[in-house]
């Protein structure tokens, strides 16, 4: 019998391991990198990005989440962070990079902690302490709203936009918005129902921001199938239907052996008698305008256009669905249903041009259930961000009316927020006090970063916040513009609550979670070169040991 200690390999090769505080470490500088990425974008004077894929395609944005997207990152902790801007935009639809800077920041305050010999853990619960906190001082620090604050709503998509694409047309804009969100607004049983995929925002590029409108029902992209259909109907009574509007081949097929040319002509006079009849259902139930998602065949577009009915063809289903929460129709799936009732109703259908393509407008809905926002830019990076801009603006003016909740920005409430986490610290014993202190300072990267991006200095600057909010001033914010401290509430800085609950309760989660970690093991790729690091192993720094 030997004593010989044998190497054991618990791990396929090609694994990589780190442990311990170099984990630690390594993570923490991962998700850091990702938050000092999208942190020049901060604020109405971040900058934007210019993001080049590897077909070349370019994308000029400002947008967290668009960025991380677009980045690719690879980094297992860093993926971790891009999922935070993830949630925020699918729970909010704006304040992604908030969300992020403050993730990356509380691990940079983690950090110095991990430093003084303080346990992962205790700082984890301190951040969990200080969360929980915060989401109540938030809350007692909120104004309320409702469908009737117009003008506050206003300010908020405003806010949402500044400093982006669509800066320029805000006033316009922000009043698109309002009006879409309220017209998709529900009430069921007294409760709040908005379902922003009811606002279609449709993109064409030409003319200016400027010329952007909300229609009050459905903009088709297609135009109508016959020269001789009517431009334009009045009054208009819409049949939706989802089946062709021609004889299907194979019927025809197994239906008939031509032997002889009279034949031919009979097969034909059988044809048009039966399109004819097609046509005779459809302006038998009253309808003046036809939306087909199927096709339409020649013959009974010349019926329909004889009987002065326009008729649009292979309208896509999502149309389809949108037009008949717009109209009130029914989709009929067969012609011999169609009846009065499944009608839907427009003031106007009109084709028009919009730029150089014929689009279908369906406006003039009464009370329209879903409604479509024509956005226009002279260039499609234009249009694409000015979009960005407008989804912000909608997601705030929504999270706002659901939560009932707002604050103003520029900085404010996270001033407001560390001033009284501070206060909180003291009825906590020494090294959680220390984690909520060290959380409380993390949050001020807000005001920080967006004096930074301004050009102002943010010494100077948090100081007269400070003795601002020391005396009373809630709302004391950074004029981003004249570098001075302002009352953001009477500036129309407004945010909804939600943005700032939702980012401080991921950022501190992910936090919290990346502190926890001191194992990582990451398995070799099954890559065909073998020369890949496994993902986010590499370029890390070279401190760590393999096992
Ligand atoms: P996010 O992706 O986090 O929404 P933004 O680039 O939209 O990032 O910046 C949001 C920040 O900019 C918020 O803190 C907000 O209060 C601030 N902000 C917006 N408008 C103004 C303004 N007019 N003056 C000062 N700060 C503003
Ligand atoms: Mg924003």
């Amino acid at each position: 019998m030997t004593n010989q200690i044998q190497p054991i390999f618990i791990l396929p090769e090609g694994s990589q391991r780190t442990t311990g505080r170099s984990a630690q470490r390594t993570n923490i500088m991962a998700a850091k990198l990702v938050a000092e990425t999208v942190r020049t974008t901060l604020g109405p004077k971040g900058m934007d990005k210019m993001l080049v894929d590897s077909l070349g395609d370019v994308v000029v944005t400002n947008d967290g989440v668009t960025i991380l997207q677009e980045m690719n990152i690879e980094h297992p902790a860093a993926k971790m962070i891009v999922e935070v801007a993830k949630t925020q935009e699918n729970e909010v639809g704006d304040g992604t990079t908030t969300a992020v800077v403050i993730a990356g920041e509380l691990l940079k305050k983690a950090e110095i902690l991990l430093e003084q010999e303080i346990h992962p853990t205790v700082i984890a619960r301190g951040y969990r302490l200080a969360a929980e906190k915060s989401l109540i001082i938030l809350n007692q620090m909120a104004e309320k709203v409702t469908e009737n604050d117009d003008e506050l709503l206003r300010h908020i998509a405003m806010t949402a936009m500044t400093g982006k694409g669509a800066e320029t047309s805000k006033e316009l804009l922000s009043s698109l918005i309002v009006k879409a969100v309220k017209s998709v607004m529900e009430k069921e049983n007294g409760k709040l129902m908005i379902d922003i995929s009811n606002i279609k925002i449709e993109k064409k590029t030409g003319g200016s921001v400027e010329d952007s409108e909300l229609i009050n029902g459905i903009l088709v992209d297609k135009e109508k199938v016959h020269s001789g259909m009517p431009r334009m109907v009045k009054n208009a009574k819409i049949a939706l239907i989802d089946s062709a509007i021609e004889i299907k081949n194979t019927e025809i097929e197994a239906k008939i052996q031509i032997s002889d040319p009279s034949q031919i002509q009979a097969f034909m006079d059988q044809e048009e008698r039966m399109l004819r009849n097609m046509v005779e259902k459809i302006a038998k139930s009253g309808a003046n305008v036809v939306f087909c998602q199927k096709g339409i065949d020649d013959m009974a577009q010349h019926f329909l256009a004889k009987k002065n009915i326009l008729a649009v063809r292979r309208v896509k289903k999502s149309d389809m669905e949108a037009l008949a929460r717009a109209t009130g129709a029914k989709v009929a799936t067969n012609l011999d249903d169609l009846n009065v009732n499944d009608l839907g109703k427009a003031g106007i259908v009109e084709e028009k041009k919009i730029g150089d393509e014929d689009m279908t407008y369906v406006k003039e809905c009464e009370n329209p259930k879903s409604v479509t926002l024509l956005l226009r830019g002279s260039t499609e990076h234009v249009t694409d961000e000015v979009k960005r801009a407008i989804e912000d603006g909608i997601g705030d003016v929504t999270a706002s009316l659901r939560n009932g909740g707002v604050v103003a920005g520029a900085g404010a409430p996270e001033m407001e927020l560390a001033r009284e986490l501070r206060k909180y610290a003291e009825s906590l014993s020494g090294r959680e006090q220390l984690a909520v202190n060290s959380f409380a300072e993390a949050i001020e990267v807000i005001p920080r970063t967006l004096a930074e991006n301004a050009g102002i200095d943010p010494i100077d600057i948090l100081t007269e916040l400070k003795s601002a909010h020391d005396k009373g001033m809630k709302w004391a914010g950074i004029d981003v513009f004249s570098g001075k401290v302002m009352d953001a509430w009477k500036n129309n800085v407004i945010e909804p609550l939600k943005i700032k609950t939702q980012a401080i309760s991921s950022a501190s989660e992910v936090a919290q979670m990346i502190l926890r970690i001191d194992d990582v093991i990451a398995s070799g790729k099954p890559s065909a070169g073998g020369d890949k690091m496994p993902p986010g192993m590499g370029g890390m720094g070279g401190d760590m040991p393999m096992y």
